[in-house]
């Protein structure tokens, strides 16, 4: 079964931009997503469609199964919505923010026991009567983790979730999210950060609105040829090494004292050519191709609009009280 289908979508905003061009893809139920793209490509937009909160004028998309149009309740209830902007009352409690929310979703049996639950989930039980103004924004976005999920959505959909978050939160985030995944729900994420969608199984990449690539991040990254691997090799072994690496790669360049080729998978090529080529290779550098080349051979630009990114780094940097976060 699809957690999500989505065909077709396109999106323009009133007397603005065409922010999502006839964009389509498929989520597997219990599978870890990453749309991935710089700012402006347009994942909020789709996001947002998804979560029923714009309407798209073409294309459909359904949500475990049920359409965005047709069905906007149950699809609602399949969702769990962590978006970008700060989204509780900062005058309530933490479990009054969470009771509300209950409420909304009509969680009727056990809802004080559900609500300890996310808490849990989150680490925040000790926390639960703290004015949330009182939180710190890594702790914020983890009530608002725990809120997204008092329903017991099917589907997490994260709306860049990280963005200005310092390291130590981004990666306690992290524990949670992939908690979550590994009890079947399903992970939609919103990124422009490169190392997050390293570690999905399935990314999209967008940019200005349009769907430039998908796959999983070792197909993605084997579009521009996988990853690069040089060996120095001593000169009575050069001849031999050479021919044998013509017979299973396509191009194979001389660098200096240096064999350059690339390969799908460094570690298995390695393992097959070292037991019979090992006593004539000196030296192994291999470098992996990242998601950050792969955009770049698309689109012709960084995913990181380096300028916001800086900012974004002092901001951070600034937080964790001079500590780099980045
Ligand atoms: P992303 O989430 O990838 O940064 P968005 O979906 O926010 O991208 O934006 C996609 C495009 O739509 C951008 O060009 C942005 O300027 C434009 N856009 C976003 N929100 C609005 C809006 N409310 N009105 C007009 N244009 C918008």
């Amino acid at each position: 079964m699809l957690a999500l289908d989505v065909q077709n979508l396109s999106y323009h905003y009133q007397g603005g931009v065409q922010a999502l061009k006839q964009v389509s893809f498929s989520v597997e139920e219990g599978s870890f997503f990453a749309l991935l793209g710089p700012n402006g490509a347009g994942k909020s937009t789709l996001a947002h469609i998804l979560a029923n909160l714009l309407a798209a004028q073409e294309g459909e998309a359904l949500v475990a199964g049920h359409s965005v149009k047709r069905a906007p309740i149950r699809v609602r209830k399949s969702l769990g919505l962590v978006f970008q902007e700060p989204s509780l009352d900062d005058r309530l409690t933490v479990w009054e923010n969470l009771d509300f929310h209950a409420r909304l979703y009509q969680v009727g049996r056990g809802k004080g026991a559900k609500i300890r639950g996310v808490l849990e989930l989150v680490e925040l039980e000790k926390w639960s009567h703290a004015l949330v103004r009182s939180l710190s924004r890594g702790m914020k976005r983890r009530v608002e983790i725990a809120r997204a999920m008092l329903h017991e959505p099917k589907i997490l959909m994260l709306d860049e979730p990280t963005v200005g978050l310092d390291v130590s939160s981004r990666n306690k985030l992290w524990d949670y999210l992939k908690g979550l995944q590994s009890q079947g729900v399903t992970l939609f994420l919103t990124t422009h950060y490169i190392e997050e969608a390293e570690g999905a199984h399935q990314v999209v990449i967008i940019n200005e609105g349009e769907k430039v690539a998908e796959g999983t991040p070792h197909e993605l990254k084997n579009l521009i040829g996988g990853d690069s691997l040089r060996l120095k090799v001593i000169p009575e072994g050069l001849e031999a090494l050479q021919a044998y690496l013509a017979s299973k790669v396509e191009k194979v360049q001389l660098e200096g004292e240096m064999l350059h080729i690339r390969v799908g998978n460094a570690e298995k090529f390695l393992a097959e050519m070292m037991p019979q080529y090992g006593d004539k290779v000196t030296w192994v550098e291999v470098e992996r191709p990242t998601l950050e080349q792969v955009f770049i051979n698309l689109a012709g630009k960084r995913i990181a609009d380096s300028h916001a990114d800086g900012r974004e780094q002092l901001l951070n940097f600034a937080k964790a009280g001079g500590e780099h976060t980045r």
